[in-house]
């Protein structure tokens, strides 16, 4: 069921190539389909996770401009500017001053646990863990960062995800039951994971909305509450 899933939603919306990077200054954070990034960008990555929490991504990108244009976006920089200025270089995401603990926290973290070790360590349990000892890093955010910076295959789950398979009639409670599903029934495969999360972001934004846009969906025949809502309405 999971995979005939995907493979209509790429049909629809074709590849997203999350997660997006700056390669220059002057364009900031880009959809990128060659995948393989600088650590530079992988940090990049691991501060826009924390930064997108409770926000949209433009907010975001707008601090990660900042950032970048204030030559703070480093581990060292950091580590080393005050909160209250890193604060205010990341006010656009909303909730600056928390989100300017959990960086510090993070980069305190990747000066002791370096990014290169990170990407390398096959135990995903063990890394993710780590994350998960972060002040103010949840599941989410450490799956986001393990995905999407690290390349590791571990399948994100939120809100949309929830709301989406909800609707088309999954049981899951918990965040690792989510998870489970997604896990146990795909190949184990980061890029699969990277795009399928990615595509079921973009539908919650197109159709699956907190009032969905069921006619035009392109999963309306395998949703149970979709088929409802329709012969609800003929
Ligand atoms: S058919 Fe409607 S409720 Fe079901 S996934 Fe699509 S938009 Fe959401």
């Amino acid at each position: 069921m999971l995979i005939p899933l995907y493979r209509n939603l790429c049909g629809t919306f074709g590849l997203q190539h999350w997660w997006p990077v700056t390669f220059s200054k002057e364009k900031g954070p880009e959809y990128n389909p060659r995948k393989e990034l600088t650590e530079k960008q992988q940090f990049e990555v691991m501060v826009g996770a924390i930064l997108t929490q409770n926000t949209s991504w433009k907010n975001v990108e707008k601090a990660i401009m900042n950032l970048i244009r204030n030559d703070a976006l480093s581990v060292e920089k950091i580590k080393s500017i005050k909160k209250e200025k890193l604060a205010a270089l990341i006010k656009s995401s909303g909730y600056f001053n928390q989100k300017a603990v959990k960086l510090k926290a993070l980069a305190d973290f990747l000066s002791k646990n370096p990014i290169r070790s990170l990407t390398k360590e096959k135990d995903l349990r063990l890394v993710r863990n780590k994350f998960l000892e972060i002040k103010g890093i949840g599941p989410e955010t450490a799956d986001s960062i393990l995905l999407y910076a690290l390349g590791k295959p571990v399948f994100v789950i939120d809100a949309y995800t929830k709301r989406i398979m909800g609707r088309i009639g999954y049981k899951e409670s918990s965040y690792d039951e989510w998870q489970q599903l997604f896990m146990k029934e795909l190949p184990s495969n980061a890029a699969l994971f990277s795009e399928y999360h990615a595509l079921l972001v973009e539908l919650a934004k197109q159709n699956c909305r907190k009032t969905p846009i069921c006619e035009t969906c392109p999963l309306l025949d395998r949703c149970h509450y979709g088929k409802s809502r329709q012969n609800n309405n003929s």
